[in-house]
């Protein structure tokens, strides 16, 4: 799959944009603040209605600007297509077109413009706190899995909804009578993101055991462990098996939940592991280990998406480059001779081919 074309208009810093691309490689060249990562941040909204760096739909649009257009040209699933965005300054909903026709949600263009994003935190992810690498998980596998992300969507508002019966016991006992009710739903969905996850972490860690493998020259094994709640003794066990082993644990924490107020067990405190000839990278790895175990954890990311999509997905590298020495970012523009990509960077001579694209302000210059 490739973008073609991409039009924005009231887009961040973009006024009004019309670029095309190369179906290989695309590099997008300016100074700090002058549109790069806006660029990537678009390419990547129009195909998952996601944004990496907004928290709010409202901070896309232009400063002033009445709404905000984002259209693209694609082509996908053996045809040209067109993505439409319109995105608003306020709280009315944003309008979604596929080919002229408007859609409800963004699960309607899945798979027609998917792609990979590859910036400098993320070459940190495994040296970093849980959360991060969960947030992590959750992209990756929520984009290949549209069931997954409505199970962590239901077992997110049933948390919250606990710790809201948790705090509010403090002022008024009797809210606690619903809370076994609660715990009921929290496994039961939390199994099904156990079940979800195990698979996942298993080919996710085989595909980067594979590119790390080969980028170390075969001197360093890679492997992944998923971790979750302990007396999940199986993740890959029958759901209801699991669910009953969330309870058990559940149970266990029953009193410390009540005396902290605080959700303490289930797989919203679940991580994964990497290690390297079997030494922990989390307590042990050099930089260069943690980055290059990063890089192949984002190929083997962008393995399993072409997988699902039966099609290379788009790969966006914002200033990794620059974060990486000449030998890595060699193994790293190796990897990426097929499908698109696009690298924004400071300065121009790190990659020769393909097209550059030149930003200042938000517009193209050149
Ligand atoms: P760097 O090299 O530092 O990463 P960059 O080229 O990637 O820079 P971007 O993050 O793409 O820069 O763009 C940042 C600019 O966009 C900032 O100057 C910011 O003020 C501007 N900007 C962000 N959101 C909006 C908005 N909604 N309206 C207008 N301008 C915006
Ligand atoms: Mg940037």
């Amino acid at each position: 799959m490739r973008l073609d074309k991409l039009s924005l208009r009231d887009f961040r810093n973009y006024v009004n944009l019309e670029v095309e691309f190369d179906p290989g490689v695309n590099l997008i060249v300016g100074d700090n603040a002058q549109g790069k990562t806006n660029l990537l941040e678009s390419i990547s909204y129009l195909g998952t209605g996601k944004s990496f760096r907004a928290q709010r739909t409202s901070e896309m649009v232009r400063f002033g600007a009445e709404f905000a257009e984002l259209r693209g040209e694609v082509f996908s699933q053996e045809r040209e297509q067109s993505i439409r965005w319109v995105l608003f300054p306020n709280a009315r909903p944003r309008i979604l077109e596929r080919n002229g026709a408007k859609k409800r949600s963004a699960s309607d263009v899945a798979g027609v413009l998917p792609s990979v994003l590859f910036c400098p935190e993320d070459l940190m992810v495994l040296k970093t706190g849980s959360s991060q690498r969960r947030r992590f998980a959750d992209h990756v596998l929520s984009g290949l899995r549209p069931n997954y992300e409505a199970a962590l969507t239901e077992y997110q508002k049933i948390l919250d909804h606990k710790a809201r019966i948790l705090r509010d016991k403090e002022e008024d006992m009797s809210v606690l009578a619903i809370l076994p009710e609660f715990n009921a739903r929290l496994c039961q969905v939390g199994a099904l993101l156990i079940s979800y996850r195990a698979r996942f972490f298993a080919s996710l860690g085989q595909a980067a055991q594979t590119y790390h493998r080969e980028f170390s020259g075969g001197l360093e094994e890679f492997r992944l462990t998923y971790k979750t709640v302990s007396t999940v003794t199986d993740p890959f066990a029958p759901v209801e098996e699991i669910r009953s082993q969330l309870e058990d644990h559940l149970e266990r924490h029953y009193r410390a939940e009540l005396a902290s107020c605080q959700c303490l067990t289930g797989p919203h405190k679940d991580d994964f592991d990497v290690d390297l000839n079997g030494i922990s990278l989390k307590s042990f790895g050099s930089q260069g280990q943690t980055r290059t175990a990063a890089i192949s954890l984002k190929l083997a990311q962008r393995e399993l998406m072409a997988k699902q999509w039966q099609s290379e997905p788009l790969l966006l590298l914002d200033d990794v480059l620059s974060e990486l020495d000449p030998k890595r970012q060699d193994f790293l523009l190796n990897q990426i001779s097929h499908g698109q990509v696009f690298i924004t960077c400071c300065e121009p001579e790190k990659v020769t081919t393909g097209k550059n694209i030149r930003i200042e302000n938000g517009n193209i210059i050149g």
